[in-house]
């Protein structure tokens, strides 16, 4: 049980301090959580409006490129020069042409943007291609364009309308065998100066420049993941990113990253937690970006726009958190330490006060009940004799209630009058700081005298006396068992009456007095008849009774003052002072007739048997001359012999 305790406290001590240190600290923590996600959310802001940025300043500047190429004179009569069916209809020399090859060859080796310009006529034939690789310079190759999105779509636009392909790879006009990357086909009608269209001017935007700027803009947080992707949930970017594996370039976004992909398509902008990353998304539809350049109408496929850019940042957890803030970890663990270091100690020090305070408990009941019960009685009593405390052994010799004696009774009231003056005399030395006893007589309630003996000593504090206190020792049980010893010295055993030693000391009183008083005084020994028989025919336990029996008759003839004594086996000896000796001879005939009358029933194997048994008796007076009993019983057993002799069972008197 104390140790089941023990569980329950240390189970308190150490959740108690957790939830208390818990309850505290984890609003604090809290907040500190709310402000990571805030500022995690303002830093995902700021780089998707870099990086929307990026990507919008680069196409806007591309289309603007696109539009003053395809306004450029000598590109326009190149082109017009193109549909002439004739040589001599030829306006455009090869000069010019050469020039021409050569501006816009260096116009587009002088930005990485770019991957190739043609120059295509109104039948789709190319008609020249500066490709910033090509460092041949500009060439004419009359690949047709005739089935390509950007040639139809750009013939039918109107001046200073451009067309945007989406992202993809032209693998059939690209360099063969190599690497082909992502472009964006940027398109725009050339009309010459009377307003007739004489082509396409085609320009091609490196995809991966694009969005290696876009990248480069937004990861200025390592942490940070780019999104781009088309209206039907084709990536936009060149390989996958951190947690959003979406293969590489054209892959299914919308398949591979559901999650993703439907929060994006909820909303035009917004926030979502996704796999514990916060994802900051916006739609950017880039034909909508004319405002900001020279352009007319931008068309592109319908079902490629808008796009949709978006950031990751990995939000923080509460394990970052303290990776972070080290100090916050430890002074968070120090608390919780000491809490439970506290909370242990606690219980541990309450357990074994606990035990103190039950062995205390123990130890006084232990006493007190010592005190209480003791085979002796115990008592205080003030300056005055008041009793002012008593055990319930002293009550119950008393017969009183604690409430009756303690604070009512003097001690002295309970002490008879013959004995108080010795317990007065002790009691006074008590007083006096000594320790005093006295052997006293107690009256208790109903009258009854007890003899005690009662030990005192003085309570003192700072050497005044307080109280004195007392043990008490019965002394009844004493007096009744030197009673006893006396009475077991005087008497015999197996008859009761008294031995010779008795008789002999009696006598020698009796024969003083009766000196004193000059009254005769008498002895009479008597023996039993053939006891040996009685002994061997039924045993010695019947000659046992037949003792008893006859002790008992003898005792009842007998006056009070008479004293008949067993003085051997079968003998028995009469004192009868302040007897004449005829008297005594009468005494000794009425024991005769009594005992040879009187009959003797003895139990005998299971029978009721009657026995005859006489006895002889030798009588003499006891002479005043004599100082002790011997020559009396001399004579007396003179007497008896006599009797014997005669027959027995009679009374012979001898007196010299
Ligand atoms: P008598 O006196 O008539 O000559 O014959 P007796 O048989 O009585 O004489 P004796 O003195 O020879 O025998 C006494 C017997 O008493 C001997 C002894 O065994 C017996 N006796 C002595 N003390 C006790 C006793 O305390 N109890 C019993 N049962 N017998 C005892
Ligand atoms: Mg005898
Ligand atoms: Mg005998």
């Amino acid at each position: 049980m104390p140790l089941r305790r023990l569980h329950t406290r240390l189970l308190l001590a150490v959740s108690i301090p957790l939830i208390l240190v818990s309850t505290t600290l984890l609003p604090v923590l809290h907040v500190h959580m709310e402000t990571r996600l805030n500022s995690l959310s303002a830093e995902a802001d700021a780089l998707l409006k870099v990086g929307q940025e990026a990507l919008t300043r680069d196409i806007n500047e591309s289309l603007n490129y696109a539009l003053a190429i395809a306004e450029m004179p000598g590109l326009r009569r190149y082109l017009a020069a193109q549909s002439l069916t004739t040589l001599t209809d030829q306006q455009y020399s090869l000069s010019d042409l050469s020039q021409l090859s050569n501006f816009l060859t260096t116009l587009i080796s002088h930005n990485a943007r770019y991957t190739k310009l043609v120059l295509i006529d109104n039948q789709g034939r190319e008609v020249l291609r500066a490709p910033r690789s090509n460092k041949t310079g500009a060439r004419v190759s009359g690949n047709l364009h005739v089935n390509t999105d950007y040639f139809i779509e750009a013939s039918k636009l109107l001046p200073r309308d451009l067309y945007i392909s989406p992202p993809g790879r032209n693998l059939q006009f690209e360099l063969f065998g190599r690497d082909v990357i992502p472009v964006v086909n940027v398109s725009t009608p050339v009309f010459d100066a009377t307003g007739e269209r004489r082509g396409v001017v085609l320009l091609s935007l490196n995809w991966d420049y694009l969005t290696d700027a876009l990248r480069q803009a937004m990861l200025l947080d390592q942490n940070a993941n780019m999104i781009l992707v088309d209206a039907q949930g084709r990536w936009l970017l060149d390989e996958g990113i951190g947690s959003i594996d979406t293969a590489s370039f054209g892959g299914n976004f919308a398949a591979l990253s559901p999650l993703y992909w439907q929060a994006m398509q909820q909303r035009n902008e917004g926030n979502a937690t996704i796999d514990n990353h916060l994802l900051r998304f916006q739609t950017e539809d880039i034909r909508t970006q004319r405002y900001r350049s020279l352009a007319g109408t931008i068309f592109s496929d319908n079902a490629d726009h808008p796009w949709k850019l978006g950031v990751t940042l990995p939000r923080p957890t509460w394990l970052s958190l303290f990776k972070e803030e080290t100090t916050v970890l430890w002074f968070l663990l120090l608390t919780y330490g000491v809490a439970v270091a506290f909370g242990i100690f606690w219980s541990i020090s309450s357990q074994r006060q606990r035990e103190l305070r039950q062995a205390a408990q123990r130890h006084a009941y232990e006493v007190s009940d010592l005190y209480e019960n003791a085979p002796c009685g115990y008592h205080s009593i003030d300056k005055s004799g008041l009793v002012v405390k008593m055990n319930r052994t002293e009550l119950a010799w008393l017969g009183y209630s604690a409430k009756e004696v303690i604070g009512h009774i003097n001690y002295r009231e309970l002490i008879t009058p013959e004995t108080r003056e010795e317990f007065e005399k002790a009691f006074q030395n008590v007083k006096d700081n000594q320790s005093g006893s006295a052997e006293c007589t107690l009256l208790t309630r109903n009258g009854e005298h007890r003899h005690v003996m009662i030990q005192g000593s003085a309570y003192t504090r700072n050497g005044r006396f307080v109280h004195s206190r007392a043990m008490v020792f019965d002394l009844t049980e004493r007096k009744q068992l030197e009673e006893k010893l006396r009475a077991q010295a005087m008497t015999d055993p197996l008859t009761g009456v008294f031995n010779r030693r008795y008789l002999q000391a009696q006598a020698k009183i009796e024969m003083s007095r009766a000196r004193r008083q000059n009254h005769p005084i008498a002895l009479i020994t008597i023996d039993i008849d053939h006891f040996k028989r009685i002994n061997d025919e039924y045993g010695h336990d019947v000659g046992d009774d037949v003792l008893k029996n006859f002790t008992q008759i003898v005792s009842d003839l007998l006056r009070q003052e008479d004293l008949l004594c067993r003085v051997g086996g079968e003998e028995f000896a009469v004192l009868l002072p302040n007897t004449a000796i005829e008297q005594a001879q009468q005494v000794a005939e009425r024991i005769r007739i009594s005992i040879e009358q009187a009959p003797t029933t003895v139990e005998y194997e299971g029978t009721q048997q009657a026995l005859k048994v006489t006895a002889s008796l030798g009588v003499t007076p006891i002479h005043v001359r004599e100082k002790s009993l011997k020559p009396a019983l001399k004579r007396a057993d003179i007497g008896l012999y006599k009797a014997k002799e005669n027959g027995r069972n009679q009374v012979i008197l001898h007196t010299l």
